[in-house]
């Protein structure tokens, strides 16, 4: 069966009773991959580790103007649906949900969903009410599609710890899985923003990772700080002029990390090249 394209909550309901009672029986069950489009290498490993999980897949294309500052990129966001249809649906997708700005917020929709500790550190202390943007779309589409499975990316690390405390918190029955991030040759995390930029910024870009991989091979003989500063000097020597935050914080809950206890560590930085704002984080 070829992919079904739904753009409307009753569209969607009608997909999701046909393929779970459908030739796959009740039995079966759903996984949701949420994106943005600009359909990228990353969002095909989502679809793959959906598809491997569950037994049918749901990608939902929605570029939510609720997780977007005034001065952000919302109305640039690249977009190429027919081309995200035809990628989307060679990994296997069987359906795939892409509705319009009213669809989600009718007239009259008053709501948001908030992670508050989570969501007031790192990216979210840079980015006011872009989690509650996430998470109430999150919601939304979790809700909307009851699926067993959603599927995130640790190239968004906090995104994920934060939808994993939505979900426990308010009892939504959908289990997370992440998956690693993406990199290209050059180590650079894959994103559609990295569209935005040309020859000259895509190789200052490219300094990124091995930036991060450098501190994560020193970690263990130098203190918290010096690290930081290492990462900050080595971004500003390699051309990146505005560095919006780089910190170690715990893994598992996104807490500040003390050199008496430097274990399960991650280095999270966000930067500016040009106007492009890219985020990464790697284990230490
Ligand atoms: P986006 O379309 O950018 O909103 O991303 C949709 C999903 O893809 C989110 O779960 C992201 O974390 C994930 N994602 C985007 N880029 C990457 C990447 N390079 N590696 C892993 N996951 C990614």
């Amino acid at each position: 069966m070829s992919v079904e394209i739904v753009r409307d909550l009753r569209g969607l309901h009608t997909s999701i009773a046909r393929h779970r009672n459908g030739p796959l029986n009740t039995a079966a069950s759903l996984a949701i991959v949420p994106t943005m489009g600009a359909i990228h290498k990353a969002h095909e490993k989502l679809i793959m580790e959906a598809k491997r999980n569950a037994d049918i897949v749901l990608a939902t294309i929605f570029v939510n103007p609720m997780q977007f500052g005034k001065n952000e990129d919302f109305n640039k966001y690249p977009k190429s649906e027919e081309e995200d249809i035809k990628r989307l649906e060679s990994k296997g997708c069987n359906i795939i949900y892409i509705p319009n700005v009213e669809t989600i917020y009718p007239d009259g929709f008053d709501l948001s969903i908030n992670v508050p500790k989570l969501s007031s550190i790192l990216c979210g202390k840079k980015r006011p009410a872009h989690f509650e943007g996430v998470c109430t779309i999150v919601t939304k589409l979790l809700l909307q599609s009851g699926a067993d499975y959603a599927v995130f990316g640790e190239k968004d690390y906090q995104q994920l710890l934060i939808i994993k405390r939505l979900v426990k918190n308010l009892d939504i029955p959908c289990q997370i899985l992440p998956i690693e991030t993406v990199r290209d040759e050059n180590g650079l995390a894959i994103s559609s923003r990295n569209q935005y930029l040309n020859t000259e910024n895509r190789n200052i870009a490219n300094n990124i990772n091995k930036i991060m991989k450098n501190a994560a091979d020193n970690y263990k003989n130098k203190d918290i700080e010096s690290t930081i500063n290492l990462v900050k000097n080595n971004f500003l020597d390699s051309g990146i002029k505005k560095i919006d935050y780089v910190e170690i914080r715990k893994g598992e809950n996104l807490d500040v990390i003390s050199n008496n206890d430097k274990s399960n560590a991650r280095l999270f930085i966000a930067v500016y090249i040009s106007d492009t704002r890219l985020i990464d984080n790697i284990k230490l």
